[in-house]
């Protein structure tokens, strides 16, 4: 699914030093999502298209979540202490230029019968784990037969309540969503998924489809979105794409600032960029279509979640906010509140 032709629109010396790009993080783009490109550069290419900038992220770490050091056995991720994050295939219908996980396009950690069983084992022998997200690579990329074995298995673990599916399928190739697909997941509720959409145009008839699949089916969909410099970073374009995604009976979710990941600096917006659009967005669009604006924090440390400061003032008698149109509002105090109301909203 490489797609060289839309190298060709650079210059053949420019062409050769993407290929060094491409040496590094390799290329690859689904003919569906490439069918949404409008103009080079634009904010679907820049999701898509090797940008020599790669190359020159020296600062950028490897792993930046640390999710090797949190890896009790091969491919599983344990952070939190009821829920485990389950790497299970390192198929991409493309590889996304901002990807937290580049590291592993080139080397990915096999998938071995033994890896399986070790994961499965320690789901199993780990009661307090009660919620399993799959994830990779794109889970639904994995043969029909072989995704709904580890969902069978899963779900014979009596202390595994909830199970969730990260995919980006639904939005850079919808077409591989098909009824088989989603009645195969419907047998293994409560199952939620998490799908992955960045920008208004990724959504489009096919992607609409996909998901109504997936809601007809009774998943409860949420999207991540990563905010993107230059690709996402203004609140008319998130505004749309969330209120777009209500739409199509998926929840946003999370609004993910840009992880430390080596290659991929050219994406990160200043930290007070994501605050500023979900300011812009609050009240303004319907609550429903608000994510949390998430800094999943260096060395694994966990997803916390910024919001734009609302209070002016704390006194004895008031709460004193700004709203959101900037004007001023007294909220009135039990007495005696003020000193722990302040350790809770003061830096
Ligand atoms: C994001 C993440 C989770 C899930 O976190 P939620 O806030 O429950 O969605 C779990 N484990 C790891 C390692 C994660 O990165
Ligand atoms: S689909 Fe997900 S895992 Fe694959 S490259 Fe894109 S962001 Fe990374």
């Amino acid at each position: 699914m490489t797609s060289p032709d839309i190298l060709t629109k650079y210059s053949a010396g420019a062409q050769d030093e993407l290929r060094r790009v491409t040496e590094c993080f390799p290329f690859r783009i689904s003919s569906y999502y490439r069918n949404l490109i409008r103009f080079s550069g634009d904010p679907i290419w820049r999701q898509a298209v090797p940008d020599l900038r790669e190359l020159e992220d020296l600062e950028g770490l490897e792993d930046p979540l640390a999710e090797e050091a949190l890896s009790p056995v091969p491919n599983l991720v344990h952070r939190y202490p009821n829920r485990v994050l389950w790497l299970i295939s390192h198929e991409c219908a493309m590889y996304c230029r901002f990807c937290t996980r580049k590291r592993r396009w080139e080397k990915p950690l096999p998938f071995t019968d033994e890896h399986f069983k070790g994961a499965l084992d320690y789901i199993g022998g780990n009661r307090n784990v009660k919620d399993v997200l799959l994830s990779g690579g794109d889970p639904l990329l994995l043969p029909l037969s072989r995704l709904e074995n580890i969902l069978a298995a899963l779900r014979k673990i009596p202390h595994v309540e909830i199970i969730r599916i990260g995919s980006r399928i639904p939005c850079v190739d919808p077409g591989r969503i098909t009824p088989e697909l989603a009645a195969m997941l419907s047998r293994y509720h409560p199952l939620f998924m998490n799908l992955h959409f960045n920008h208004p145009w990724e959504i489009t008839p096919q992607s609409r489809k996909a998901c109504t699949l997936l809601a007809d089916a009774g998943i409860p969909l949420g999207s991540q979105t990563v905010l993107l410099r230059d690709v996402n970073d203004q609140p008319e374009v998130l505004g749309e794409l969330f209120q777009q995604l209500l739409s199509l009976r998926v929840r946003p979710y999370y609004l993910l600032q840009m992880d430390l990941t080596r290659g991929t600096s050219h994406f990160r917006t200043p930290v007070a960029t994501g605050l500023k659009i979900i300011h812009a967005l609050r009240n303004r669009i319907s609550g429903l279509a608000m994510p949390h604006f998430v800094i999943d924090l260096p060395g694994g440390q966990g997803k916390i979640p910024l919001s734009p400061n609302y209070v002016q003032e704390i006194n004895r008698s008031f709460i004193v906010f700004k709203d959101y149109r900037g004007e001023r509002c007294e909220y009135p105090l039990l007495e005696g509140e003020e000193g722990e109301l302040r350790r809770w909203l003061v830096a």
